[in-house]
């Protein structure tokens, strides 16, 4: 490292109560940035209220403290940012990068192979076709690949235009988009280190693109594997997992720590557990696959 102290963070949604998948992606980001006594942030990903649950971002953070996975300096809200993604959305507009887009999903969907994922086909990219009106806001992505070396998944990537396409950066119901959040919470925060659940791995090209072009410099990345249940599906709240308890904290560490190929801390508190933890921690133990199961 070039003398920039390691900072991590943990970003989740608060669609629900944290749960076995989320936990493994806390406690990931944790011991990695703690690992390096680097600093370890936490940002509330509260961007889209009509998924949010009430009261869950307050949960998620007792919860988060409850099995001791205490954080550095002050929680960050994204609901409480929308001047900042504004003015990034004006800088990206002044550089030409941005167009509105008339279409609706479901017309992107009658256009896509089927199988599929719908990549957007860039209907509006050269002005609104008559008759149509702005909906969304997307960003132009030329046609090249970026690849980027991941801690533990090693080299991936993908080419922009065919794998992702023009991203949406303001969405039709007025939402700034999570990619663009995201990135520029991550350089306000000044992470070094994004590690995050495989699930996401997709978006990290995209990512990159932005940040290059608001002129951010680049985290590195390591993409936990996701946990999944019986049926292969993602926790989440559509899959109805069920939420996590600190009842049984180092038990339910344990079971996380196992899932990350880590060696088990010895009996004792939990402050004892997080300091063997962070001592042990081995990014090469770390499955280097998608998926692991919950089981
Ligand atoms: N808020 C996202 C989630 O809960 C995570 C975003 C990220 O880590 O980049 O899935």
């Amino acid at each position: 490292m070039s003398g920039t102290a390691c900072r991590g963070r943990f970003a989740p949604s608060p669609t629900g109560p944290l749960h076995f998948g989320s936990l493994l992606a806390a406690v990931g980001s944790f011991l990695d940035a703690r690992a390096r006594h680097g600093s370890w942030l936490v940002r509330m990903e509260d961007l889209d209220p009509p998924r949010e649950m009430p009261g869950a971002a307050d949960d998620i953070l007792r919860t988060l403290e409850a099995f001791g996975l205490h954080w550095d300096g002050e929680v960050m809200y994204q609901s409480r940012r929308h001047a900042a993604y504004r003015a990034a959305l004006d800088e990206l507009e002044r550089a030409q990068h941005l167009y509105p887009c008339g279409c609706s999903r479901r017309e992107i969907q009658a256009q896509a192979v089927a199988g599929k994922p719908a990549i957007y086909p860039g209907t509006c990219r050269n002005g609104l076709p008559p008759g149509r009106v702005a909906r969304a806001v997307r960003i132009r992505v030329p046609d090249i690949d970026i690849h980027f070396e991941d801690r533990v998944q090693g080299r991936t990537g993908l080419n922009l235009a065919e794998q992702s396409g023009d991203f949406i950066l303001r969405r039709a119901d007025g939402q700034f988009a999570y990619h663009l959040a995201v990135v520029i919470d991550d350089a306000a925060q000044d992470i070094t280190d994004i590690v995050r659940g495989a699930d996401l791995l997709d978006c990290t090209a995209p990512q990159i693109f932005l940040q290059q072009a608001l002129g951010y410099s680049t985290p590195r990345y390591l993409h936990l594997p996701v946990v999944v249940n019986a049926q292969g599906e993602k926790l989440s709240k559509q899959t109805h997992a069920p939420p996590v308890s600190a009842e049984h904290a180092i038990a339910t560490l344990g079971r996380v720590l196992q899932r990350l190929g880590q060696a088990l801390p010895d009996a004792g508190t939990l402050d004892d557990f997080w300091r063997q933890a962070i001592h042990n921690w081995q990014v090469t133990r770390i499955p280097r696959s998608r998926n692991v199961n919950e089981h």
